[in-house]
């Protein structure tokens, strides 16, 4: 019965887009298998050393860890892990599942699994009144491949295959779902909107001069610089912050800050970093950047319109420099932006810029 109950799981989560869909209705399913006290499921991701905490009980039910929003996520440091549960690293070591008796009878359960090429993908730690048997086992395991190979499927539709950041096509959503202000944790009796007290900032960010490294070079050169460009941008970022390939050499970034002087220094950390960073051949890239705040009353393709004058005026005023939307407004630099009614916002066809 346990394992048809997981079947099903698998059956509905098939049929999800929506990774926090997916995660909640794998969480209920593994949980429903062997009915832990307590429990976190626990991901390693490939361009970090932390974990993941996608999903966890508490005493308000599950709590998940929203990866599609900005700051919605939970991560945890290998060494804190070790600390609370000085068994994990023994667990994942020796890639087995460990039941630790405690004092109260039940036992502490470590369960890692790797996938095919050898890596830790998941850790559960669980508290059980029993130890798991084989069955329990085998069943979570396969569970737990077959929602790794369901979010493989689902990355290659939404990463940019050059540069593994997110395409423009999950951008939109992305942005459709932080402007409608979704509830960053969903589970019985428990519900959070946004945090009004750090709004988002979306920034455009675009390489400047970027034709001539392609007509001089290459496109082989140039595209080897935009992966370099995607790789600083996630080193240089905060896990929380989302990046995006919007098209060509033009990216996007939305940033958590609490006014426009952080989201600035963000952005500026990168753009200073990016100038004094020498690229193979190529020498000196800049970029750059154009950012606005996130406006729930804005339309997306407004906000993204925003952004984009603000870019505009950085590239019409010597390049390699952040200017922001609301600041040229308050100085009179910049017109307010007019919203286009059915049109990209942008104030020109998106097609033709990126032909
Ligand atoms: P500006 O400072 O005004 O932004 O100048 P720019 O030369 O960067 O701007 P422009 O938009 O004229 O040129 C962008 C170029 O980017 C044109 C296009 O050929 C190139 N490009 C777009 N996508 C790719 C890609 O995936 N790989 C490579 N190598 N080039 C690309
Ligand atoms: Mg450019
Ligand atoms: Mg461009």
């Amino acid at each position: 019965m346990a394992l048809l109950h997981l079947l099903k799981g698998a059956e509905s989560i098939s049929s999800l887009r929506d990774r926090n869909a997916a995660a909640a209705m794998a969480t209920t399913a593994i949980v429903h298998l062997f009915q832990p006290l307590t429990f976190w499921w626990l991901r390693s991701e490939t361009a970090s050393d932390s974990l993941l905490m996608v999903s966890r009980t508490g005493p308000n039910g599950v709590w998940l860890s929203n990866a599609d929003k900005v700051g919605g996520t939970e991560r945890l440091a290998r060494d804190d892990l070790y600390q609370r549960h000085p068994r994990a690293r023994e667990a994942i070591e020796s890639h087995r599942t460990l039941h630790v008796p405690l004092a109260n009878g039940n036992y502490s359960v470590l369960l890692p699994f790797f996938n095919p090429a050898d890596k830790l993908d998941s850790l559960l730690v669980a508290e059980c009144r029993e130890p798991l048997n084989p069955e329990q086992q085998d069943g979570i395991f396969c569970f737990l491949h077959f929602y790794a190979n369901y979010l493989a499927l689902l990355d290659y539709g939404e990463l940019d295959t050059l540069t593994g950041l997110h395409n423009r096509k999950t951008f939109d959503e992305a942005l459709e779902r932080l402007l409608a202000c979704q509830p960053e944790f969903v589970g019985p009796g428990e519900k959070r909107s946004v945090d009004a007290s750090h709004p988002f900032w979306l920034a455009v960010l675009d390489l400047d001069y970027f034709k001539r490294i392609n007509d001089t070079w290459g496109h082989l050169f140039g595209d080897e610089t935009l992966l370099r460009f995607s790789r600083m941008l996630k080193e240089t970022f905060r896990h929380e912050d989302r990046l995006f390939r919007f098209g060509g050499e033009e990216f996007i970034v939305l940033v958590r800050a609490q006014d426009r002087d952080h989201a600035q220094q963000s952005f500026e950390r990168f753009r200073r970093r990016l100038a004094a960073t020498e690229f193979p051949q190529v020498g000196t890239v800049t970029c750059s950047v154009g950012f606005t705040q996130l406006d729930p009353a804005r339309p997306a393709i407004d906000t993204l319109g925003c952004a984009d004058q603000a870019l505009y005026f950085a590239k019409a005023n010597g390049r390699n420099q952040t200017c922001n939307y609301e600041a040229l407004i308050a100085e009179g630099r910049i017109e307010v932006h007019a919203p286009v009614e059915g049109g990209s916002g942008l104030g020109f066809d998106i097609d033709d810029y990126f032909a």
